[in-house]
């Protein structure tokens, strides 16, 4: 009989958003006709904007006559796609080969996938509160994880140190769930310890394009010694609303090399054995948000987005509720008032307004006593749980 992989036995009961979809479900049934003002997962609200929606019409119309149809994508991404994006770096001063950009179907696959890229019996160490397929994704694979916490004494931004040694380091910025941006003297700190202990980042950079402050850094190769140490893993689903479209990209230094071995080399054998690439129409559409108007276009949603967060953070200091996140990140992380725990707020506000958000302990234990908002709603449903949150919390 076949054994199966038993560290699938090691996950943790439920997943965060399974555990959130069930409670609510279960209050719409018992309470049908009930408005939900969902402020929980983080997926958009605003629909691709229309560069986007033209490129895809035309892929489409490509692939119905005999001289323009794509059959097989090459597997690390469409030449043209891959040399836009470099371009697109290079814009900002980051000197990237198209070569070294691979795309991909979104973060989330990339991160799963790319782990095949380490021995197994290597640790992964996950700054926490952490999007929760990290450790998920490790532990699927046997990996020992190790969980470094981080709290409002240092901003939920932690330092390198002895208690961060790992072969592997997830660092996200700006931050799910808190929101929190690494500055650049704080991320060359976290490139240098791994260049001294030989580890190798994973850079997930999903909400990059919400960085509003010029200070802070976009891309971990922004920072001397990053190409040395890191994989950078981005996403369109955010930036440009392709959650439903799926396509981000992936950039691996032809400087990463360790045991002798390069990882951009293994991941072109990897892609290569492992997919048959993305869809032509969906690199298409993907391309048309490189363009200087596909830029102002998703600028266009990204202010959007910005304005909800504002519109939810005045509730909050009108509250006087201690949060941060919000203005470099589409994500506002907030501490319970009250001293209540987080699922005990999420409880509440199901219960009393009907606003659904994230409780923060699913981000990791040191998430406790902490809840989400998210701000890519739609408008009016933002305008309306900033009031009902403002009625119950400030009475
Ligand atoms: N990384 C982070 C931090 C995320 O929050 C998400 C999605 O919410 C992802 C990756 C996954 O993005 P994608 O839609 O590209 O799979």
């Amino acid at each position: 009989m076949i054994t199966p992989n038993t560290h699938y036995a090691d996950l943790k009961d439920s997943y965060l958003f399974y555990n959130i979809a069930q409670k609510t479900q279960a209050y719409v049934a018992a309470h049908p006709g009930t408005r939900l003002l969902r402020m929980g997962i983080g997926d958009v609200s605003l629909p691709l904007c229309e560069v986007v929606i033209k490129a895809l019409h035309e892929a489409v119309d490509d692939q119905a006559a005999k001289d323009t149809f794509h059959g097989y994508m090459p597997e690390c991404g469409w030449p043209f796609l891959r040399e836009t994006i470099a371009g697109h770096y290079a814009k900002r001063g980051v000197a990237v080969g198209a070569d070294e950009v691979f795309v991909s179907s979104g973060a989330s696959d990339e991160l799963g996938d790319i782990l095949d890229l380490f021995d197994r019996g290597s640790s992964a160490l996950v700054v926490e509160p952490a999007y929760p397929a990290y450790v998920d994704a490790n532990v699927m694979a046997g990996r020992k994880t190790v969980h470094l916490p981080s709290g409002e004494d240092n901003g939920f931004l932690p330092e390198p140190g002895a208690d961060a040694k790992a072969d592997l380091i997830y660092i996200c910025s700006p931050n799910n769930p808190t929101g929190a941006v690494f500055d650049r003297e704080k991320l060359r700190r976290w490139v240098d310890f791994a260049n001294e202990n030989g580890s190798v980042i994973l850079f997930d950079a999903a909400y990059e394009a919400f960085i509003e402050d010029p200070a802070l850094p976009r891309s971990i190769f922004e920072i001397d010694g990053a190409r040395t140490c890191a994989i950078e893993i981005c996403s369109l689903s955010k930036t440009a609303g392709f959650t439903g479209t799926r396509l981000g990209y992936t950039v691996i230094p032809r400087e990463l090399v360790r045991g002798g071995m390069r990882f951009n080399d293994m991941w072109v054998r990897n892609r290569t054995t492992k997919t048959n690439g993305v869809s032509y129409i969906i690199q298409k559409g993907g391309a048309a948000v490189f363009t200087d108007e596909g830029q102002a276009q998703i600028a266009e949603n990204i202010r959007y987005y910005k304005e909800n967060a504002r519109i939810l953070m005045r509730a909050l200091d009108g509250l006087g509720i201690w949060y941060c996140g919000g203005k470099n990140a589409p994500y506002i992380w907030l501490k319970c008032p009250g001293g209540m725990g987080s699922w005990e707020l999420f409880d509440l506000l199901l219960s009393e307004v009907q606003v659904v958000g994230t409780p923060g302990e699913g981000f990791g234990a040191c998430g406790a006593g902490y809840f989400r908002l998210s701000t890519f709603g739609d408008r009016d449903e933002t305008v309306e749980a900033a009031a009902r949150l403002t009625k119950l919390l400030g009475k």
